[in-house]
């Protein structure tokens, strides 16, 4: 049987672009993609890349005041959003033709248009076209998920954040997880006077616990108002704004409130179902090692998946398929030892066990720093760091690295080889300290601070 298309991608973001690059450059396949919004996805139009920028923008009115405090005339003044937005569109139009010209080059056919899967093999476009292909790629990401609270409909998600034409001068924003630990703090750098709910007991959950307590501290100390065990009841719309009923028992209205209470695959009338493929949970694509659905000639990469949720992620899960698939060589992406960063202010990098998983694998010592780096310290800020090591006392490996501080990202992308490549206590104790930097305290922490 013949194909109009050796590879059919549905969805161009960021495991959907990689794999469809990969399919025709480096395996001269015929391939098709179609997005039905803006090419590059929700990490280059409304995650990750605008996110980043926005932390680089809030960030400017602490430095500020440190400037002053090492002697230069300067005062932060307002924050110009319109101006900051207009960069923003036009840096997300800049990277949105990047991708799109990477893709043309690349030879992969670029369909503007939403595409439903009508069987194994064909997918049928907003445009009214049918392209049969002999593998299909499902990429399509996820979206919001809010609950149904009464007076939801007055809410906004992170989509719309980017958009905004003027920042809102209060925000409740609900939820404990990435994103809205994130917003939180970019908000508060902007000017926004935040109020944080989370149901459970401490914010990031799932994220070393101790860590975590130094990062909702400091959220705290800088000025955001951060309520765990609470939750909203309702929202009425007034002419004051948005009152929220919330658990503990406040009525507190505020100009604006954003959920951030998770992400949902994007699978709502894919037509998957046509084709058989078997969804789980919240309409999860359930797929096997390696990235194959309950249908052969189907596969599933990125959030749509629901394996961990992250851009480097989906892109090595895209590249793993096209070694599978095209190259005739097996291949699993590797989810193991995976390292991230949050980027809340104070950032907070990790990869590898919290103590809490470390603890079950046996006895564990754990080393940990507190301190106040040297240029905040200088300019008169309380802001602290803490790293924390987590090493096996039996095989002396580093089970788990925790950074919370100044470019802590950076930190744990460095430290992730090591603990990658199993590295001991000990070799982090024989590598040299690079003086004076805030990382030189990873490979300077002498004494456990506990052997549990
Ligand atoms: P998360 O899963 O990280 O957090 C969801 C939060 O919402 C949790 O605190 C959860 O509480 C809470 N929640 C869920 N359902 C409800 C409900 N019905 N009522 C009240 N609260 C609720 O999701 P995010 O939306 O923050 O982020 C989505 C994904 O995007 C992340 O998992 C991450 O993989 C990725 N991401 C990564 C970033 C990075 O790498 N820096 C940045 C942003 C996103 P509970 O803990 O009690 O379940």
């Amino acid at each position: 049987m013949t194909f109009d298309y050796d590879l059919f991608v549905i969805g161009g973001g960021s495991g959907g672009v990689r794999a469809a690059r990969l399919a025709s450059s480096e395996a001269g396949a015929k391939v098709g993609l179609a997005e039905e919004y803006r090419l590059g996805g929700t990490c280059v139009i409304r995650g990750c890349v605008p996110k980043k920028l926005m932390v680089f923008a809030s960030g400017f009115n602490p430095m500020m005041t440190d400037a002053a405090a090492y002697g230069w005339d300067v005062k932060a003044g307002d924050f110009d959003w319109p101006h900051f937005r207009g960069l923003l569109d036009a840096e997300l139009t800049r990277l949105e033709n990047l991708y799109r010209s990477g893709q043309k080059n690349a030879g992969v056919t670029v369909h503007d248009a939403r595409a439903v899967v009508k069987d194994a093999h064909t997918v049928e476009l907003s445009t009214g076209e049918t392209f049969t292909a002999k593998h299909i790629l499902v990429a399509v990401g996820g979206k919001p998920f809010t609950p149904d609270v009464p007076g939801a409909e007055h809410t906004i998600t992170s989509n719309e954040v980017f958009l905004w034409d003027q920042l809102p001068k209060s925000i409740l924003i609900v939820g404990g997880g990435f994103i809205a630990s994130e917003f939180a703090c970019i908000l508060h750098g902007l000017g926004v006077k935040v109020t944080q709910m989370y149901r459970g007991e401490e914010i990031l959950r799932g994220f070393d616990a101790e860590s975590v307590g130094v990062v909702a501290d400091a959220m705290r100390e800088r000025g955001i108002d951060l309520r765990v065990k609470t939750d909203v009841k309702s929202i009425t719309k007034t002419d004051a704004g948005l009152v929220v009923d919330a658990t503990d028992g406040t009525n507190d209205t505020f100009e604006t409130v954003m959920y951030a209470t998770g992400r949902v695959p994007n699978t709502d009338g894919l037509g998957l179902e046509n084709a058989g493929i078997t969804l789980g949970k919240r309409g999860v694509v359930e797929v096997d090692e390696y990235s194959q659905t309950s249908v052969p000639s189907i596969y599933a990469v990125g959030d749509v998946t629901n394996r961990i949720n992250l851009t480097p992620i989906a892109i090595r899960e895209g590249a793993a398929f096209i070694e599978t698939v095209f190259h005739g060589r097996p291949t699993k992406p590797d989810h193991d030892l995976v390292p991230s960063a949050v980027f809340t202010q104070p950032e907070f990098g990790t990869v590898g066990m919290t103590e809490d998983e470390a603890k079950e694998t046996g006895t564990i010592e754990v080393y940990t720093t507190k301190f106040r780096a040297m240029n905040t310290l200088f300019a008169g800020r309380e802001d602290k760091t803490f790293m924390k090591l987590i090493v096996s006392a039996e095989t002396r490996k580093v089970l788990g690295c925790h950074v919370v501080g100044a470019a802590a990202g950076e930190m744990i992308q460095l430290a992730g080889v090591a603990v990658k490549m199993g590295a001991t206590k000990e070799d982090f104790d024989r590598t040299v300290a690079v003086h004076p930097v805030a990382a030189e305290e990873l490979v300077t922490l002498k004494t456990p601070t506990r052997t549990v």
